[in-house]
């Protein structure tokens, strides 16, 4: 068999890679790029391969940047099955349509400013009737299941524990009396994290693809320091009358995000300020949350049946109306606005971030990943001007990174997953992550298990395995 990579390999966005055996091709995954905006633009119109010739998708989570091309497929002639799990196929849903939504804002609010300076249009990648297109071709499946993708192909979803519904994937292909055994990571998430199960223990496999988003690095523990550097944080805009503004992906981390804050109130360490989720998404991501109790810990299982919603409470309030969304950004602080993208790559938080990010009592806090090129890479990485909707805008906005929110495994839990697989297996792929995180990780594994053939492939190569 063929693997082939076409996004996310020694980068982090656009996850899609391709397996190939004799009759049939599979794609793991069809994310978006994200980053500088030609070259994203054009890798998402163009995916390296013909869709036609894809047989199946099989999706490991919802997030965009593993499912945000989808509705690009059926414009191109693929007519496959997309299989993933129930609670994705419930969230990508929601997801892509957003993504369409928020795409046609995007290109008519920054086409209103191109067209002044003299410049040629943008369109959006794909509109809601594309959207509908490529849900019509979903299969949601049961963690655990054998499922029949083709002759000889077999899939199942086993958890990630990274957001609601993420899975590993692992499909199994037999041939002449020969069994492979395929398993692709997905994102993985990390254990004793809120609201979600910890990460299954990954099935034996003959080849691991995995992700190193943070392969070289360790997180903060989710201990009392976090808590602290909240609380400070919290009170800090009270005191200030300042404004919080938190780019979070609208699913994962904001539920977690609202249950962290919650806490620090119940416990009495903090007042409450008024907390604004502005993000029609991450509304109705908290209702397919609601849908999805098989995906719950223990934990959130019981508060659910004690307290009923453990996401509401007087001072959250969501967010839907894009009126309401603008008179946020009038509004004097204390408050704190969750909003996506979460990366700052499009919708309300860039409006958000354009209107608070002048006054130096405001906060914008970092709590996921950015990938290289993004307008929230920048701010990590602490630049003075940024460029919001093209315009250069002028920094004076604390920025406060919290890594211990992320919903990714550090590296030390990337090596225990790799350990725990038995037997090992023969061949390791390292894709999303960046170069150096990716090499990083590489030479660990292969410092540790000098017996596996481990690879980091570059984007478009082909691999015999
Ligand atoms: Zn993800």
């Amino acid at each position: 068999m063929k693997l082939s990579f076409y996004g996310a390999a020694r980068s982090v966005t656009g996850s899609r890679h391709m397996l190939e055996v004799p009759g049939f091709r599979l794609l793991f995954d069809c994310g978006m790029f994200q980053g500088r905006r030609e070259e994203a633009v054009r890798k998402n119109r163009d995916l390296g391969f013909p869709p036609k010739s894809i047989g199946a998708v099989l999706l490991s989570h919802a997030h965009i940047d593993h499912s945000g091309a989808l509705p690009v497929l059926p414009r191109q002639g693929f007519a496959g099955k997309v299989y993933l799990t129930r609670a994705s196929a419930d969230l990508a849903g929601i997801m892509l349509e957003d993504s369409a939504r928020v795409q046609q804002y995007d290109c008519r609010y920054v086409n209103k400013q191109e067209r002044r300076r003299g410049r040629t249009c943008i369109q959006p990648l794909y509109d809601s009737d594309d959207v509908q297109k490529i849900l019509k071709r979903f299969e949601g499946e049961r963690y655990g299941d054998q499922v029949k993708i083709a002759p000889r192909l077999t899939a199942s979803f086993h958890d990630a524990g990274h957001i609601l519904g993420s899975a590993a994937v692992r499909v199994k292909y037999s041939a002449r009396g020969n069994t492979t055994t395929v398993l692709f990571s997905g994102d993985l998430g990390r254990a004793h994290m809120p609201i979600l199960r910890d990460p299954e223990p990954p099935p034996p496999c003959d080849v691991l693809i995995v992700e190193s988003t943070y392969g070289d690095r360790l997180h903060e523990q989710l201990g009392e320091e976090m808590k602290k550097k909240a609380q400070d944080l919290l009170h800090h805009a009270r005191t200030h009358k300042s404004k919080i503004i938190v780019p979070a992906f609208a699913v994962g981390r904001t539920q977690e995000l609202v249950m962290r804050i919650k806490e620090l109130v119940e416990e009495g360490r903090v007042d409450p300020i008024p907390i604004y989720i502005d993000s029609p998404l991450a509304g109705k991501a908290t209702e397919v949350f609601k849908r999805h109790p098989e995906c719950y810990d223990e934990e959130t299982s019981k508060t659910f049946s004690d307290a009923g919603d453990v996401f509401a409470s007087r001072y959250i309030h969501f967010v839907s109306s894009p009126e309401e969304s603008k008179r946020l950004n009038a509004m004097r602080g204390p408050c704190v606005i969750i909003s996506s993208s979460g990366m700052c790559e499009g919708g309300r938080i860039l409006h958000h971030l354009k209107h608070a990010i002048q006054d130096e009592a405001n906060v914008i806090v970092i709590v996921g990943f950015q990938a290289e090129h993004t307008l929230g890479r920048k701010l990590v990485e602490g630049w003075d001007v940024v460029p919001i909707f093209g315009v250069p805008t002028q920094r004076r906005a604390q920025v406060v990174k919290f890594n211990g929110m992320s919903a990714h495994a550090d590296r030390n839990d990337l090596l225990a997953y790799v350990r725990s697989i038995d037997p090992l297996p023969s061949t390791i792929f390292i894709v999303h992550g960046e170069e150096k995180q990716a090499l990083s990780l590489g030479a660990a594994i292969q410092t540790e298990h000098p017996q596996i053939d481990v690879r980091i492939p570059h984007h478009g190569s082909t691999h015999e395995v």
